[in-house]
């Protein structure tokens, strides 16, 4: 029997396609919390728990990547989505503390823009005179500059001599 021409091989490779365009991926939770997916619309059965039954259908995506971030969505146990909503909020917190820290840094950089000269330059003795007779002796002229250079607004060109980027 020659399979290739036979009418029967053509049955078999029409319905193959169909039940590829058919196949969905679905989320599927079990009573046990389980979520799982599967390409299967029945004869399931919970991968945890081996549960075939009290699965629940939950949701069907296009494609198995959409499918597997469903699935580890639905898995992390609550103590950790708990744990992650708690880590974004201190990220946030952490945000409004760089928002203040940026404050400080803004009025250090109105005290390097006065102290800076016509010609652009800025030079540590010129900022140490400026510091002292506005009374702000206690504030560190390396520190003022050390930060607007971290934050790329000022290059060394010489020892010592700044200018702005920005
Ligand atoms: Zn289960």
């Amino acid at each position: 029997m020659n399979y290739c021409e036979s009418p029967h091989q053509k049955t078999l490779v029409l319905s193959h396609s169909e039940i590829i365009i058919s196949m969905r991926y679905n989320l599927i939770k079990c009573s046990c919390g389980f979520s799982f997916g599967s390409t299967k619309s029945q004869n399931n059965y919970c991968t945890k728990c081996g549960s075939t039954s009290n699965l629940k259908y939950i949701e069907t995506f296009d494609n198995a990547d959409q499918l597997s971030r469903a699935i580890s969505f639905a898995n992390i146990p609550d103590e950790i989505s708990h744990e992650l909503i708690s880590k974004i909020k201190q990220k946030e917190s952490k945000v409004q503390t760089n928002r203040t820290n940026n404050d400080n840094i803004l009025g250090g950089l109105s005290i390097l823009k006065k102290a800076t000269d016509k010609e652009g330059n800025l030079t540590k003795s010129s900022l140490d005179k400026f510091l002292s007779e506005e009374g702000l002796d206690n504030s560190s002229s390396e520190y003022l500059i050390g930060q607007a250079e971290v934050q790329g607004l000022l290059i060394r060109i010489n020892e010592n001599t700044w200018n702005w980027l920005s």
